[in-house]
């Protein structure tokens, strides 16, 4: 019969994804002989099995009581006693860590006897209440659905009639009153611990498929069939008085990765009192003086830890009358900053190997130092200031809820403005830039989240005033739209919005992402339009440009007109007039390009939009002739129009400049960069062929002795089919894979994002964005055939991917797999595809396994 129960210190046979992140810790943890409670863990297993039936299977609650059993041997005590009660904590864990998403239940197995035994077993009666009345408010909140702020409204009136300021300040007496006041509003309490325990485990595994805990999976890609462990841990006491207490502890900065230690103690404290943010902590290093010895069995702990797992750790700890023990470890989530400068000072420690290093960087979290900073030659004046809880700034719409930030952000940046944040608030996070909250420490729910999103938070900022959907702030009123700026590395808050700029990127940034270059086959370019733009993509180590589009050179003041006169010319000598005076705007763009880019590839996307985009609307035609001309143009679907080298072949004089632009642009420029000229949405070999031919003649005419190579983008399935015939003309493909999912999906991007396609994603029709991960199993197939087929007839075929899935992760991987030449992307996103395309190479390699931060 299947097994679903383990003790810690008994081996499962199973890791993470039988016994969940908590479980597995709490296992090794208590192998390694550290201080931890006993207790067992319910298996992922039971969890799957429970959402298969809707039922706990067969024999398990048989085995449950049979592990009760063994704890009661190991403790000593025995559920449910009057003289001295077993208690235990139920405590939901992943495989994946989902901070705050699934819900705990301490103290479970009190009851009317059972906290009498309590009582005396410890001599203290107000700790026996107080866990007493801790334990019906979460069970039940988390069992049945109490509403919270009815217990908490209990309370707040019960510390008025006494004056109390604190709950510390409540009687034995006081709490006993309040248990009987929380039985009246819970009437339905199970006072047997069994039972108790039982519904608990049903709890978790139910928690497991509530809403929040689903948008938190999408949002973070963790699949819905993991299902969550249960642990059940004996209970220990962080609110016996003031030589106890509980805290968290990482074993670096989280902030900044300083090998420091790092952390918040609250005494005569238990659980969540931390996190909750009810009474505010006090730095771990305060128990050095009140609890010596527990202080430094601590920092041997985290030392030994780290050691163990050779990653930054994350740990919660309760002291118990000057005994420390450990309650969870695991992977310690970090800012993107944290994580560059811990693998680097862990490598230069010998922890760790460079490839380690590399593997352990969620490119994704790179992001974060991309991000912008508040620009300093601005030096605004700061409004407030709250903790610094999670790096970068943000300007946004205030909006006091999730539901607003969620309908808000649709029209433009938002920021979530709370009291503190609470799991139900998750899919308005998702939807803010940056998070602000009166309330809560760096611990804080809202610090924690925020930094694993990679948002600017600034936490506990007292000064500010929340009543009523009016903020106030430094004297200053404001309400839901008007706009303020965070700046979660400084907690600096500002009214309105305050300049930013792109941040700096440190040595460490520098030294991973070197590393990262040793170990990567797939080359990584950039799409640059500009000098400007080639000059930044260099600084981010682009090693050439994929994608420069030439439209945008039509574009500007003087040269519109000209664009203009030209399409309403009305005959060709009428269009190549005036292309001759566009000709020297475009070869002094591209001499820019190759100047910046010298010696590295350049490739060139001939003009791709339809015409009339160059044209005004009808009802701001200039000329009955424009009007005319409007009309004439317009399309029905001009995504499958009148557009790439189709306007090549019906316009040739349009290339032809373009082409003589180029070919003049590199001759000029002396040590020019490579010149890719490329030909958009190819369908079919007579048409590269032309286009071909006409490249050629051009440029012999212009740089005969200047080398160049002419290919095509692949953007059209028949291109991918028919990569074979397409390559006998062309030196490179270049995947352009924005288009391509258009035209492979039948989907077009305007009228899917934000419409049905917002819906399919939601009602998990389709797992993730197409136009963001690439579709490796529709359109990568396509381009797999694409690969196979053109490098099937030239060997030597060069081969890349210009659309925006090049900077995205595990597209990247993807386009390592089908051995691609490069991928090419966005300036900014070119750091995280460096780093992608390493750990692609290293889990080829299978020299490491990818871990990455957090978890
Ligand atoms: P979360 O995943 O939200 O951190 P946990 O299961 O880790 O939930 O527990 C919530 C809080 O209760 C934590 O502060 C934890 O340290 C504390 N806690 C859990 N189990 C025990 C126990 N057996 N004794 C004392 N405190 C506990
Ligand atoms: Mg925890
Ligand atoms: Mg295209």
């Amino acid at each position: 019969m299947a097994r679903y129960v383990y003790d810690f210190d008994e081996p499962s046979g199973g890791g993470r994804e039988l016994l969940g992140g908590k479980g597995i810790g709490l296992a090794e943890m208590t192998l390694m002989g550290l201080p931890v409670p006993a207790g067992f863990t319910i298996t992922t297993d039971a969890c799957r099995a429970y959402m298969q039936t809707a039922d706990l299977p067969k024999g398990l609650e048989e085995e449950v009581a049979e592990h009760v059993r063994r704890l009661e041997g190991k403790t000593g005590k025995r559920f449910g006693d009057a003289g001295d009660p077993l208690l235990v904590s139920v405590r939901s864990g992943a495989a994946v860590s989902m901070p705050g998403m699934m819900d705990t239940i301490l103290n479970l197995g009190l009851n009317d006897d059972a906290v009498e035994g309590l009582a005396a077993r410890t001599g203290n009666r107000r700790f026996a209440f107080d866990s007493y009345r801790r334990l019906l408010q979460m069970f039940g909140e988390v069992v049945d659905g109490i509403d919270p702020h009815r217990f908490e409204d209990a309370l707040s009136e019960l510390k008025a009639q006494r004056g109390a300021r604190q709950d510390t300040d409540l009687t034995a007496e006081d709490l006993e009153q309040l248990v009987r006041t929380y039985q009246e509003i819970y009437t339905t309490f199970p006072a047997e611990p069994t039972e108790q325990l039982i519904r608990a485990v049903r709890a978790v595994f139910d928690s497991w498929e509530t809403p929040r805990a689903q948008v938190y999976r999408r949002a973070n890609d963790i699949p819905d069939d993991l299902g969550t462990a249960v642990n059940v841990v004996q209970m220990v006491f962080g609110n016996k008085g003031e030589r106890s207490g509980t805290g968290v502890a990482f074993t670096r900065n989280p902030s900044t990765g300083a090998n420091e230690l790092y952390g918040e103690f609250l005494a005569n404290a238990q659980g969540e009192d931390v996190v909750a943010g009810i009474r505010t902590p006090q730095p771990v290093e305060s128990m050095a003086e009140v609890l010596p010895a527990a202080y430094r069995q601590l920092l041997e702990t985290l030392r030994r830890l780290e050691e163990r797992y050779r990653d930054m750790q994350d740990v919660e700890f309760t002291v118990e009358d000057d005994r420390l023990y450990m309650l969870q470890t695991r992977s310690a989530k970090r800012t993107a900053a944290a994580a560059l400068k811990a693998a680097t000072d862990m490598v230069d420690e010998g922890l760790i190997s460079r490839e380690e290093a590399v593997s352990r960087i969620d490119p994704g979290q790179l992001d974060q130092l991309l991000h912008p900073m508040i620009d300093p030659a601005s030096a605004p004046e700061p409004a407030t200031r709250g903790l610094n809880a999670s790096p970068g700034a943000a300007s946004g719409a205030i909006v006091f809820d999730a539901d607003a930030a969620v309908a808000r952000s649709a029209t433009g940046p938002v920021i979530l403005v709370r009291f503190e944040t609470t799991p139900d608030d998750i899919h308005g996070m998702i939807a803010s830039q940056g998070i602000l909250t009166v309330h809560g420490g760096m611990t804080s729910h809202a610090a924690v989240v925020a930094r694993g999103m990679g948002k600017p938070c600034v936490a506990g900022c007292d000064e500010l005033e929340l009543q009523n959907g009016i903020a106030r702030l430094a004297g200053t009123e404001l309400r839901e739209g008007d706009v303020i700026t965070i700046d979660g590395g400084t907690g600096n808050v500002y009214i309105g919005e305050v300049p930013l700029v792109a941040p700096q990127l440190n040595d460490d940034f520098e030294t991973v992402l070197r590393w990262a270059d040793d170990l990567r086959r797939l080359k990584v370019r950039a799409n640059a339009d500009t000098p400007d733009d080639a000059a930044r993509a260099r600084d981010f180590g682009a090693e050439g440009i994929g994608l420069c589009r030439t439209e945008h050179m039509f574009f500007g003041e003087e040269r519109l007109a000209v664009v203009q006169e030209m399409i309403l010319a009305d005959d060709e000598p009428g269009r190549r007039a005036a292309l001759e005076r566009l000709l020297p705007f475009q070869q002094s763009d591209f001499e820019g390009i190759f100047q910046a880019m010298a010696g590295l590839p350049v490739t060139i996307r001939l003009l791709d939009p339809p015409l009339h985009e160059f044209l005004p609307s009808e009802e701001q035609a200039t000329s009955d002739k424009m009007r005319a001309r409007i009309r004439s143009l317009r399309e029905a679907n001009p995504m499958l129009g009148t557009r790439g080298c189709r306007l090549g072949l019906i316009f040739p004089e349009i290339y032809e400049m373009q082409i003589r632009a180029i070919a003049r642009a590199a001759k000029s420029v002396g040590n020019a960069a490579v010149v890719e000229i490329m030909h958009p949405l190819v369908g079919f070999p007579e048409e590269l062929r032309r286009l071909r031919d006409l490249t050629e003649r051009v440029w012999s005419e212009e740089a005969p002795d200047v080398p160049r190579a002419i290919g095509t983008m692949i953007e059209l399935p028949r291109a991918c089919v028919r990569a074979d015939e397409i390559a006998a003309d062309a030196d490179f493909f270049s995947f352009g894979t924005n288009d391509l999912t258009q035209t492979t999906l039948g989907m077009s991007r305007d009228d899917a994002e934000g419409k049905f396609l917002a819906r399919y994603l939601e009602d998990g029709v389709l797992e993730r964005n197409p136009f963001e991960v690439l579709d490796q199993s529709g359109v990568g197939d396509l381009m797999r055939l694409g690969v196979e087929r053109g490098r099937g007839v030239k060997a030597e075929l060069k081969i890349g991917i210009c659309g925006e899935h090049g900077g995205e992760p595990r597209s990247v991987a993807f386009c390592h797999g089908l051995r691609l030449d490069y991928v090419s992307c966005s300036p900014y996103r070119v750091p995280v595809a460096r780093l992608a395309a390493a750990q692609a190479a290293l889990a080829e390699a299978g020299s490491a396994q990818y871990v990455a931060a957090g978890g």
